[in-house]
């Protein structure tokens, strides 16, 4: 039986159904490259937006009305924090969350053996152990990711992360290590840490990320360590002076901000206001050079007037970020914010959206035009069909070299390059060493 995998979400939820794919591999399945040549469809869900929710039940249905006879898996977020929901979907022959994903092949016989549904989705206790999985080296590309933290409870009014993720949970570290090493004995020169709330990496087993960060920094033969999305609150300047100190560590920093206004913040149930956000990111922009500062904006929060509004807009300014998310608040049924009286009328929220979005569009302009002419190493990537080399500054910047590459492949090789220009989205270089 071959079965064929979808993901939504973030980059947690790809290296997860990697891990499925490992999991079914050792227990005979084939891994199907197509959806025509699958028997089995496993679907690893996000419950992030409610607009996310309505895509996952449409592409279901679209999945049982191509293939009849398949049998329809639906695993992850949106079946753990909603699982009367999810098991109610007629066209689904097996449920489960974000637990125990090494059963999987266990309900797949459950279900092969009785042909009646099987809904299996577990709680998680307040003293969860991090889900043993680990990174084999799946990516076709330079760059790894591996998940070193699980979780989060810190129950920010609007998300449904912690309902459908459980509580902080992390990696030990020496497991970290080792999957680690291992990517470097094949050849992998660039890891992304990442996790569901990395900043919280450690809590539950007296460490840090800091710790963390520092461990991987040391492992032979990697060469760039770049780390997921941030939440700003657990990062301290003596943190920051002890990353700026790791070489290998890239100077990107995707900070998540949601509001640049501090009532609203309050509203969310974030426990930093925007004077600590800016500090942090001035500590990063004076101990990194060449630092790129990303984020998230969320408009439209219930409560959020037009005063709130122009805060957060001036703020975000400010900051100038090189990149910014911006997304109109979405309802998630199950959480505080989804009950708030003061919700903000959809015409509003998509206005605000595109206000936000011209302005860190802006932002985002003035630092591309900053790359042109510095010298900086670009990690090339697997070329495309066009044959352009490309890859990424430290910064996250993506580059392209101007002349096409006839020879042998740049791949994951590190060669200095001179922006000369930008193109739409990306740099322009020449190779100088
Ligand atoms: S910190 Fe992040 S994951 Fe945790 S509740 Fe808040 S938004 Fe959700």
């Amino acid at each position: 039986m071959n079965i064929y995998f979808l993901t939504f979400g973030c980059k947690v939820n790809l290296y997860e159904t990697e891990n499925m794919k490992q999991i079914f591999s050792g227990e005979g399945y084939g891994i199907a490259s197509d959806e025509a040549g699958a028997d089995i469809f496993i679907i690893n869900s996000c419950t992030v937006t409610g607009t996310g929710d309505k895509k996952l039940k449409k592409e279901i249905r679209r999945l049982r009305r191509c293939y009849p006879t398949s049998i329809i898996v639906l695993s992850g977020c949106f079946p753990q924090a909603f699982a009367e929901e999810a098991s109610n979907i007629p066209e689904v022959d097996i449920v489960t969350g974000t637990k125990n994903r090494a059963e999987l092949p266990k309900l797949l016989s459950e279900f092969t053996d009785s042909r009646s549904r099987v809904v299996s989705v577990c709680e998680y206790s307040r003293k969860e152990q991090f889900e043993h999985m680990r990174n084999k080296g799946y990516e076709n590309n330079t760059r790894a990711f591996v998940k070193i933290q699980d979780g989060c409870g810190m129950f920010c009014t609007y998300c449904i992360i912690p309902y459908s993720r459980g509580n902080f949970r992390s990696k030990p570290l020496d497991d970290v290590i080792s999957e680690i090493t291992e990517l470097a004995q094949k050849g992998f020169k660039e890891v992304v840490l990442v996790g569901i709330n990395l900043s919280f990496y450690g809590v539950d087993i007296g460490k840090r990320l800091i710790d963390a960060v520092e461990a991987v920094c040391q492992i032979d033969g990697i060469e760039r360590v770049r780390l997921g999305s941030l939440e700003p609150e657990m990062i301290t300047l003596e943190d920051i002076k002890r990353l700026a100190a790791l070489k290998k560590l890239c100077p990107q920093f995707h900070l998540s901000l949601q509001s640049g206004c501090d009532k609203t913040l309050k509203a969310m149930n974030r426990r930093y206001i925007t004077a600590d956000y800016e500090a942090l990111v001035n500590a990063l922009r004076e101990n990194f050079e060449n630092c790129s500062i990303t984020t998230d904006i969320m408009v439209g929060f219930p409560g959020e007037t037009e005063e709130d509004f122009e805060a957060s807009l001036r703020f975000a300014e400010k900051i100038s970020f090189a990149k910014a998310h911006i997304f109109p608040y979405s309802p998630r049924k199950g959480t505080p914010a989804a009950e708030m009286a003061e919700q903000v009328p959809e015409d509003v929220k998509h206005r605000r959206a595109a206000q936000m979005g011209e302005a860190m569009e802006k932002c985002h302009s003035k630092f591309m035009e900053s790359q042109v002419g510095l010298t900086v190493p670009v990690l090339f990537e697997r070329e495309k069909s066009d044959k352009i080399p490309r890859g990424y500054t430290p910064n996250y910047t993506l580059v392209k070299i101007l002349t096409k590459n006839s020879n042998k492949s740049l791949r994951n090789q590190l060669f200095y390059v001179k922006i000369i220009r930008i193109e739409k989205d990306c740099c322009i270089g020449e190779i100088v060493s």
